[in-house]
């Protein structure tokens, strides 16, 4: 959604939305299915800036990425950006609340795009290496089956290469 911001008077301007984004547009593999994503907030006109405010609501299926077993996963987030023109010099204001600590977000023409936040908060929220739980056993890298699931006697079979060595010299004699 495109909101001008010279059309935010004294009251905050509340906007809602719903999107169903592809999960492909976030270039992560490992996120298999986005769901509808509900979008909501207001902009706040102090006077002198503007405050965004978001809360985003939806549900991402991810790959584990030691057992490759794909779960859905809720997420719950909420963001609040300083909105700064592009190309302008910060006003007092801004420079103050940038020296707290919040979050700038440059718009071009007075406009602020909901489009771009909402992709860097869904960015935000998945993490660098998704597991269907921490304690996640994986996959056996010898045979593949699930370790959540079976166990397999491959760390038996696991032979000291140094022995395998020694029994190959053996086997010649
Ligand atoms: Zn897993
Ligand atoms: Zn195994």
């Amino acid at each position: 959604m495109r909101i001008h911001l010279d059309r935010i008077g004294d009251e905050p301007f509340k906007w809602q939305e719903r999107r169903q984004l592809q999960p492909s547009i976030l270039e992560r593999p490992e996120v298999v299915h986005l769901s509808e994503i509900a979008w909501q907030g207001e902009i706040i006109n102090t006077g002198t800036e503007h405050l965004f405010q978001g809360k985003l609501q939806y549900e991402q299926t991810l790959t584990c990425q030691r057992c490759l077993v794909e779960s859905p996963k809720p997420v719950t987030a909420e963001v609040e950006l300083l909105l700064v023109s592009d190309g302008e010099e910060p006003t007092e204001g801004e420079l103050e609340l940038e020296a707290e600590d919040l979050d700038v977000h440059y718009i071009t023409d007075g406009i602020v795009d909901t489009d771009p936040i909402l992709l860097e908060q869904l960015q935000l929220n998945i993490p660098m290496r998704p597991l269907c739980r921490e304690a996640c056993a994986g996959l056996c890298p010898q045979c593949g089956v699930d370790r959540n699931r079976e166990s397999c006697d491959c760390e038996d079979q696991r032979i000291d290469p140094r022995w395998s060595v020694l029994r190959g010299l053996r086997e010649e004699e």
